[in-house]
């Protein structure tokens, strides 16, 4: 077994960009080469920006090479919640922000020639107990009503016709999910930028940022320092004491991944013939989709721990019984890849974008990222130029979350809470 993202194990890394020069002036430094960094030094290289993006791993080390692929539609907080929280008309436009992020990452692949395998498959919500479809059923419900928006329920008597086996109890089906190869697409975006003239620093770690003035700053790395008239911190769940302010609000927590042995056409027809991106209603929840050379791949929170190999391969033991309780037709299949990565969950779950004492940021994908990284990553290019309405989460507090001084040491009983919730609920 592979201990490394099926991911990066599957596509071209692209040339090392370990060895370049870090100095100088630019308009733009990025921190972080995930998707919101590259898609952001894209944008503003498109604009005739000078950027550095500095990235203290490689290219794609972080979430963006490490996730489901999974780029589908919804809050990462029910649309029913998200009205009562906000009220309809802000719920409405916050949900379907991420419906013009999928369609920015369908245009975005098409536009620079990325050969990612997209695929609209559409999105798939498993209810997990027999009351879930019911709730499923509500936002169904509200969707059309209110917002004129079609998914399609499919009770548990219909569910064959989307997955194999007992397991669920009904499913919500939107169209309009995505799914795509994360490894080509995220190299493939470091590829665009660097063609349009992007500096990328590999194995440049950003220490420290020192403030000119305005949101002007010196940025030492451990490669070398240079300055820039604006900064944008893309760094998720790997956010650290440089930048202490965003570290505070965002809990970096442990999600992990296991990819099958290649199980052949036939089989994922009979497992999930209209391959869509599924995910299911608990809390500690499972996401599973086909992977483009037909494996599966099964993610969930299966330890509130941070990722680390040991962590890994334990979450891998767990994660494939789960898969073989969805699943028990794979009860003999082999592993081939196991690996975990963090997702940066805010307080609310919700996005957060903006600028603080002169640093730009966002983050709080809360586990949406793969869609939102990217399109924020267009939208804060926008938004760095001025244009303030680029950014559809400015409305948005950007709370700290309680106790956290650092190191998450709150992650286990976050788990046991949130596992003690899905017995009850
Ligand atoms: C296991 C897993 C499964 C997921 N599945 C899905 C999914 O199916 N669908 C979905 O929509 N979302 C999913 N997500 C979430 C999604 O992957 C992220 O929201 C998204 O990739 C965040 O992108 P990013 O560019 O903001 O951050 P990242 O890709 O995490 O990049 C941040 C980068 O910053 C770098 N960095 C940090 N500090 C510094 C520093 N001081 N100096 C220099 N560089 C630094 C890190 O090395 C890292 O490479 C998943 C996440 C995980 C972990």
């Amino acid at each position: 077994m592979k201990f490394t993202p099926y991911w990066l194990d599957t596509s071209s890394p692209g040339p090392d960009r370990s060895t370049t020069d870090v100095g100088g002036k630019v308009d733009v430094a990025v921190v972080g080469a995930g998707l919101t960094g590259l898609s952001a030094a894209l944008h503003l290289a498109r604009k005739g920006a000078s950027v550095a993006v500095l990235e203290r791993d490689t290219v794609a080390f972080g979430a963006s090479g490490r996730n489901g692929g999974m780029a589908t539609t919804g809050l990462s907080i029910g649309f029913r919640d998200a009205i009562a929280r906000y009220g309809f008309e802000s719920a409405s436009a916050m949900f379907l922000a991420y419906n013009d992020a999928i369609d920015s990452v369908e245009k975005l692949v098409g536009e620079e020639g990325i050969d990612c395998d997209y695929a609209r498959t559409g999105k798939m919500t498993l209810a997990a107990k027999p009351g879930h479809y019911d709730g499923l059923q509500k936002t169904h419900d509200v969707l059309a009503e209110r917002l004129g928006y079609e998914t399609q329920m499919v009770a548990k008597s219909a569910l064959r016709s989307e997955i194999a086996g007992d397991f669920y109890h009904g499913a919500m089906v939107d169209p309009k999910g995505a799914g795509l190869h994360v490894g080509k697409f995220t190299r493939g975006l470091g590829e665009s930028a660097a063609g349009l003239g992007a500096q990328i620093h590999e194995r440049a770690s950003v220490e420290q940022v020192r403030r000119l003035g305005g949101t002007k700053h010196e940025v030492v790395t451990s490669r070398g320092t240079l300055q820039a008239d604006q900064v944008l911190v893309a760094t998720s769940g790997y956010t650290s004491r440089p930048f202490r302010w965003q570290q505070l609000r965002i809990a970096p927590v442990g999600s992990f991944i296991i990819v099958t042995e290649p199980l052949g056409k036939e089989v994922c027809d009979q497992l999930m013939p209209n391959r869509r991106m599924a995910s299911d209603t608990k809390n500690l929840l499972y996401y599973f989709r086909f992977t483009p050379d037909h494996r599966l791949l099964f993610g969930g929170r299966a330890r509130f721990a941070m990722s680390s190999p040991q962590s890994d391969e334990k979450s891998g033991r767990i994660l494939q019984k789960a898969m073989v309780s969805v699943f028990p037709q794979l009860a003999d299949t082999r592993v081939d890849y196991c690996w975990g990565g963090l997702v940066d969950m805010s307080m609310d779950r919700m996005v957060h974008a903006g600028e603080h004492d002169g640093l730009f940021y966002s983050l709080g994908y809360s586990g949406h990222g793969v869609q939102m990284a990217t399109y924020m990553g267009k939208q804060m290019a926008e938004y760095m130029n001025g244009s303030l309405d680029a950014n559809p989460w400015r409305d948005l507090t950007f709370k700290r979350i309680p106790g956290h001084v650092g190191p998450p040491w709150f992650l286990p009983f976050a788990g046991a809470y949130y596992k003690a919730l899905d017995v009850i609920k």
